[in-house]
C-alpha cells in the first residue's frame, strides 16, 4: 500500500448511483482515483473511492438488475456503517423529465425538504445547504460550470466520451402525450439507420440488465407531425419535487396527471429516491434522459447521466472542506437520534407512505383502465341483456331435465369435453342453454380462475358472426375475471394499438389457448350454431379453433337443429337431446290458462281437455304450445 493510503474516516461524501452508466460517468468526474479499502464480510457493496478537489469520496452502485428504492436504501445503510465519517449524501442519475418546464438533458435537483406531504426534514448540514444556495446564485450570475466539467472529461476519456458526451447529435423530440410509440424499423431510409446504428445500440446497452432492451430503435417510426414544437433554449438546472416509484413509468397521460395530483409541482419521476428518505440523508440530482412517455428510450441515457454528474461536481466545489469537518457524519446522526429515528421514520413511512400509496393507487386505477380498455378493443359484443331477456322469459321450475342430467356433470367435471345437444326447431334449446348459463354463472362467481363464455346465434347478428369476433368476444368473456388473463389481452392490445391493427384469427386462437391453460377451468356455450352461416367457411373455421384451443383446457357446450355437417363435427362429444319434458309443457300450459277466455276459466275439466290436446299434438316442439294457447286467446 503506498505511504498516503488513506484510511475509512478520511472519507467524507458518499455517493449512490443505480445504473452502471452512472457509475461511469460518477468516476469519470474524480480528479484522483484511489486504492480500494478493506470492508466487513457484511457489505456487500463494490465500492470505488477517489477525490473530487479537496474531498474524498466513495462511489457505490445499485447491484446489476436491481434499481429500485429498497436496493438504494440497502446500499445506502451499508455504506455509512463501512464509511462512518460520509457527511454528505448524494444520489445521482437520469431521470424522467416532466414537460413543458424539464426538457432533455436538464438537470433536476431534490433536496429532501418536506416535498413530499408529510415527510421530516432532515438537516442536510450547513456546508451542503449552503453550497446549494451559493451555486444557485453563481449560475444566475455566471452561468453554470457543467459545459466545462464536460469538456475535461472528454478531453480525460476521448474514447468514452464519443458516447456520454454526444449531446450535439441528440434530438430533444417530445410527442403529444396522446400519441403512442410506433414500434419497428424503416429500413428504406439511410439517414434513420445511421442515427439508430450511433446512438441507439451501443454495445454497452446490453450491460443494463433489466433495462427494456425493446425499444431501441427509438423514434424512427413515429409521426413526425405528432411532435410538440418548441423553440430551442439551452439547458437548465431545476430545484423542486421529484417523485419515485417502484415502477417505471411509461405513459404520458398518466405522467401528466400525476403532476396535476401533485399540483404541478412535478419535475421529475425516477426509482430510487424515495428509498433513501430514511436511511440516507442526501440529495438526488438527477440528468433528464426522457419524458416518461411510451417513447422512452435510451438515446439520452449516458450524456444525462454525464451531465448530473457533472452537476455534483460542481455542487462539491462549492462545498468548503473545513465546513464539512465540522458536521456531523451521517451514521452518527442515524445512530444518536435512533429514539427519535424510529418515530422519524414512523412519521416518514406514514407521511411517504401515503404519497406512495396514493401513487401506487393511481397506478393500479391507471393499470385498470388500460386492461378494461384492452376489452372493449377485443370486443364490443355484450350478450348479456339477450341472455337476461331469455332468462326472464323462463317458467320457474322448468328446464332443470339438463342440469339434473349424467351427461351435463360429466361434461363439467371433466376437462376439454364437449357435450352436444341437438333438438327441434323449437324444443326449447335456447331456454336450456340460458338455464345452464345462469347455472354455472352463478356456482362459480366467487372463483376468477374458473372462466365463462356464452354466445346465442342470431340471424339478425350477422355483424358479429364472423369466427375472428366470436373467438375475440370468447376470449374477453373468459379472461376479464382473471388477473393473469386480463394482462396477456392487454399485451396483445398493446402491440396492436402501436400498429394500429387488429389480431389476425391465428393470433386469437394462440390467446385463447393461453388463457384455456391459465384458467382452471373454462367453458364455453354456443346457442344455435346452425344460425352461424357456412358458405364462407365461418362456421367451419369458427369450429377448428375452438376444437384446436379446447385442447388446451376449454369445455364446449353448442346447440343445434339437426344438421348433418353440424353434427359430424360433434361425433365424439357426449349427447344430450333436447325434448321438453311432460312436466315441462305441463307447468307451461297451466299458467297459460289464466290467459284463456273466463269460460275457459271456470271450467277445470275443460282446461286438462285443452292441455292433454295440446301435449299429444306438439310433439316435443315447445314452441307449437306457445302458438297454440296464443291461438286460443285470440
Ligand atoms: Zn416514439
Amino acid at each position: 500500500m503506498s505511504p498516503n493510503a488513506r484510511s475509512h474516516a478520511d472519507y467524507t461524501v458518499g455517493w449512490v448511483c443505480a445504473l452502471p452508466q452512472e457509475q461511469t460517468a460518477a468516476m469519470a468526474m474524480l480528479d484522483e482515483r484511489h486504492e480500494s479499502l478493506s470492508k466487513p464480510p457484511t457489505d456487500t457493496n463494490a465500492y470505488t473511492l477517489g477525490s473530487i478537489g479537496q474531498h474524498n469520496i466513495v462511489i457505490a452502485c445499485l447491484p446489476k438488475g436491481h434499481a429500485g428504492p429498497n436496493s438504494a436504501a440497502t446500499v445506502a445503510t451499508q455504506m455509512v456503517q463501512t464509511f462512518s465519517s460520509i457527511k454528505i449524501g448524494l444520489l445521482v442519475g437520469i431521470g424522467g423529465g416532466i414537460p413543458p418546464k424539464v426538457r432533455l438533458g436538464d438537470v433536476v435537483v431534490s433536496t429532501p425538504d418536506g416535498q413530499f406531504p408529510g415527510v421530516v426534514q432532515w438537516d442536510l448540514g450547513k456546508s451542503l445547504e449552503g453550497a446549494l444556495g451559493k451555486l444557485e446564485s453563481k449560475h444566475e450570475l455566471e452561468g453554470s460550470k457543467i459545459p466545462d466539467i464536460l469538456e475535461e472529461f472528454g478531453k480525460a476519456y476521448p474514447q468514452a466520451a464519443k458516447q456520454y458526451l454526444n449531446s450535439t447529435s441528440l434530438k430533444d423530440v417530445l410527442f403529444k402525450p396522446n400519441y403512442l410509440h410506433i414500434c419497428g424499423k424503416r429500413t428504406e431510409d439511410i439517414g434513420e439507420d445511421d442515427y439508430l446504428g450511433e446512438y441507439g445500440a451501443s454495445d454497452d446497452d446490453n450491460d443494463d440488465g433489466e433495462e427494456e432492451d425493446d425499444d431501441e430503435e427509438g423514434c424512427i417510426s413515429c409521426d413526425p407531425s405528432q411532435i410538440v414544437r418548441r423553440k430551442h433554449r439551452s439547458m437548465r438546472i431545476h430545484y423542486g419535487l421529484i417523485a419515485s416509484s417502484n415502477t417505471t413509468i411509461e405513459d404520458a397521460e398518466f405522467r401528466d396527471r400525476l403532476n396535476k395530483e401533485l399540483n404541478k409541482k412535478l419535475l421529475c419521476v425516477e426509482m430510487e429516491a424515495a428509498g433513501l428518505m430514511n436511511s440516507f440523508p442526501c440529495i438526488a440530482i438527477r440528468g433528464i434522459c426522457d419524458y416518461a412517455d411510451s417513447h422512452k428510450n435510451k438515446t439520452w441515457q449516458k450524456y444525462a447521466a454525464a451531465v448530473a454528474t457533472a452537476f455534483a461536481k460542481e455542487l462539491l466545489g462549492c462545498v468548503q472542506s473545513s465546513d464539512v469537518e465540522g458536521e456531523r457524519p451521517i451514521r452518527d446522526i442515524l445512530n444518536e437520534v435512533k429514539d427519535e429515528l424510529n418515530q422519524i421514520n414512523r412519521d416518514i413511512k406514514a407521511g411517504f407512505g401515503e404519497t406512495k400509496k396514493h401513487l401506487d393507487n393511481l397506478i393500479e386505477v391507471q393499470k385498470v383502465q388500460k386492461q378494461n380498455e384492452a376489452l372493449e378493443w377485443l370486443s364490443s359484443i355484450d350478450s348479456a341483456p339477450m341472455h337476461h331477456d331469455y332468462i326472464k322469459k323462463c317458467e320457474p321450475g322448468t328446464g332443470q331435465g339438463l342440469l339434473s342430467s349424467e351427461e351435463l356433470q360429466q361434461w363439467m367435471n371433466v376437462p376439454r369435453t364437449t357435450l352436444f345437444c341437438p333438438g327441434i326447431p323449437g324444443a326449447g334449446k335456447t331456454f336450456q342453454m340460458a338455464i345452464l348459463i345462469d347455472y354455472l354463472s352463478r356456482e362459480f362467481r366467487h372463483d376468477d380462475t374458473i372462466g365463462l363464455a356464452f354466445f346465442y346465434y342470431r340471424f339478425d347478428r350477422q355483424d358479429a358472426q364472423r369466427p375472428e369476433q366470436l373467438i375475440s368476444n370468447v376470449i374477453k368473456q373468459l379472461g376479464q375475471h382473471h388477473q393473469p388473463s386480463r394482462e396477456r389481452i392487454q399485451g396483445l392490445y398493446e402491440d396492436h394499438k402501436k400498429k394500429g391493427s387488429r389480431p389476425l384469427i391465428e393470433e386469437l386462437v394462440h390467446l385463447l389457448q393461453v388463457i384455456a391453460s391459465l384458467l382452471s377451468r373454462a367453458y364455453v356455450i354456443i346457442d344455435a350454431l346452425d344460425e352461424c352461416g357456412d358458405n364462407d367457411y365461418s362456421r367451419t373455421r369458427l369450429l377448428d379453433s375452438l376444437f384446436s384451443a379446447q385442447k388446451k383446457g376449454l369445455n364446449i357446450c353448442a346447440t343445434s337443429r339437426k344438421v348433418h355437417a353440424i353434427e359430424q363435427r360433434f361425433e365424439d362429444a357426449i349427447k344430450w337431446q333436447v325434448i321438453p319434458s311432460e312436466n315441462d309443457i305441463f307447468s307451461f300450459l297451466d299458467r297459460r290458462m289464466a290467459q284463456l277466455p273466463d269460460f275457459v276459466q271456470s271450467n277445470i275439466p275443460l282446461q286438462e281437455e285443452i292441455k292433454e290436446c295440446i301435449e299429444s299434438a306438439i310433439e316435443g316442439m315447445f314452441l307449437l304450445a306457445q302458438m297454440y294457447i296464443d291461438s286460443l286467446v285470440d
